[in-house]
This record gives structure tokens, sequence and C-alpha cells, in this order.
């Protein structure tokens, strides 16, 4: 396996934190490789659905989306099934805790402050309720996916708030989550967030357009926590979130599942779901603190 390369910082974002001339080169490198990448991608003919390019790992893995733009146009008239992908297990489930009664009290008596900002409407779309090929389908969310900012907060709210008249550039994410407990939505979770380009969960995927790749994105909904300043790199782990956004992220996850009845099993991550093998994020993120938080909530055992 190739080494990481750096974190692709967001067109249009910018960083709450100084950048030192060495980030600079680091970015310059970053986009070129990132450059390279899309123009593969771009003149196999078929692209990548608008993606959160929030942790990007050179692996490969895009010979899925080569193989289908050499097969023929006319033969292209079904919806594709998306390529295999390990079954997620999830962390949540694997055991059942006892609730902890003081902590479904503190949780139960945090007053669910949501800021709204709004998104420029190149950031994200309707939900459909049918594909590309015509076939129906139900837009109703029914996986939720984690994902971490890489940046600051801020830094994800410029970019959902810029104008991106290119797809490539066009990303966002439902909610964001604070290192402070902040809570921001920036995309209404009736709508359909950019947050996982070449996607799927359990066998399942939608083409919004032949263009681009199949995509989780019209059945999902997209939470990112902010991480820490010792994580804005492409290092495999970081010192992870604070209680402060675990709680937060527990009340977010927890309005979402009994709003849509969305199972616990389908709590999962950007790295499970993506099917080009290049993101890794959450990266450091510990799901017996949000298992605590979930159950002592009575949703998960
Ligand atoms: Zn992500």
């Amino acid at each position: 396996m190739s080494p990481p390369s750096p974190v692709a910082p967001r067109q249009g974002a910018l960083s709450h934190h100084p950048r030192s001339p060495r980030a600079l080169l680091l970015a310059l490198a970053v986009g070129t490789a990132v450059s390279v990448g899309l123009a593969a991608v771009v003149v196999s003919g078929l692209r990548r659905e608008p993606d959160a390019g929030d942790l990007l790992l050179r692996r490969p893995g895009l010979g899925w989306i080569r193989d289908a733009a050499r097969t023929p146009s006319e033969q292209r008239d079904r919806t594709p099934a998306p390529p295999s992908q390990p079954r997620w297990v999830s962390p949540l489930t694997r055991a059942c805790p006892v609730a902890d009664p003081t902590l479904r009290q503190h949780l139960s008596q945090m007053r669910l402050q949501i800021t709204k900002v709004r998104p420029d409407p190149t950031n994200y779309a309707n939900r459909r309720t049918r594909d590309a090929f015509g076939q129906a389908i139900d837009p109703t969310p029914s996986v939720i996916v984690l994902h971490e900012t890489v940046y600051g907060l801020q830094s994800a709210v410029n970019s959902v708030t810029t104008p991106h008249a290119n797809d490539d550039d066009q990303a966002s994410y439902h909610t964001l989550v604070g290192l402070d407990g902040r809570i921001v939505q920036t995309v209404d979770p009736a709508q359909r967030a950019y947050g996982a380009g070449f996607s799927a969960f359990d066998g399942r995927w939608v083409f919004t357009n032949r263009r681009f790749s199949g995509s989780l994105n019209n059945f999902a909904l997209h939470v990112s926590l902010e991480t820490p300043e010792d994580g804005e790199n492409a290092g495999p782990n970081h010192s992870g979130y604070t209680p402060a956004q675990y709680d937060a992220l527990a009340r977010v996850i927890a309005d979402w599942m009994v709003r849509y009845g969305i199972r616990p099993e389908a709590i999962t991550t950007h790295r499970h779901v993506d099917l080009g093998g290049e993101r890794a994020d959450p990266r450091s993120f510990d799901w017996t603190e949000l298992q605590r938080r979930l159950t002592a909530l009575g949703l998960v055992c």
C-alpha cells in the first residue's frame, strides 16, 4: 500500500489556523496530486459524485468507475449493482452495556441548540424519488455517516457557504459538531448533502446522474466532527474528540434515529462506505463513548 498523501484542503475553505510556508508547499503538493487523480477519473468518462474530500488517502480503488466507463452506454440502461464491500459490523451493537441514569439525565437536560447556516445551492440538491435510470427510489434517510472536518469548524462552514461551480469542489455535510459541543446545521436533512461521492451501504447505492458513480448520498445523513488541531494532517490518528462533542453528537444522532426510524446498525463511517478506498475518517473515533450515550438514551439496547 502506498503511503497516505496529506489531507486535501477544500476549495474555497479558509482555515482559522495560520498557514506556514511549509503548509503552503504541502497544499500545493496535495493540489497537484488531487488534480492528477481527478484527471484519471474524468478521462475514464464516469465521475465520482460530489464528495466531502475531508480525508483523502491515495489508495487505489477507482477500478469500478473505470470498468463501468468501458461498458457501452446501451448496456448501461439499468441501475448497476455496487461493487462488493465488507459487511458493516456495528461497534454499537456488539455488547449491551447497562444504561447510566446520570448520563441519561445529563443528556436529556441538554438543550439541543442548533445554529443553522444557509448553504450555497451549488453544494446540495433535492433528494430524488427516481434514479437516473428511471427506477423509483426511497429518499428517506436510512443511514448515518460519521466524518471529521480535518480543518476547523469555520473552515467547513466557509466551504459549504461558498459557491462551487465545478462539481469536483462541491462538498457538504448536514451537520457539524464542534470541539466545544456546538451544533451547526449546514444542509437541511430533507435535502441531499454531498458527503460521500463513490459509496454504498448494505449493497445499496443510487445513481442521480449517469455521468457520476453511484452513491449513498440520496438516503444518507452526514455528520462531521471538528478535528482537533493535532489532526490537521494525514496521520493515522490524533488526540480524539471531546466529551462535549460526544454529548452533542449523541443528541444529533438520537434526534435523527427517532425522526427517521434509523437503526443503530445503520450508523457507520465514511471510511466504511467509501468504495474508492481513499477515505479514512473519522480517525480516532471512540465508539464506546457514543455507545454509552445512545444506550443511556435507550436507543441501542
Ligand atoms: Zn468524510
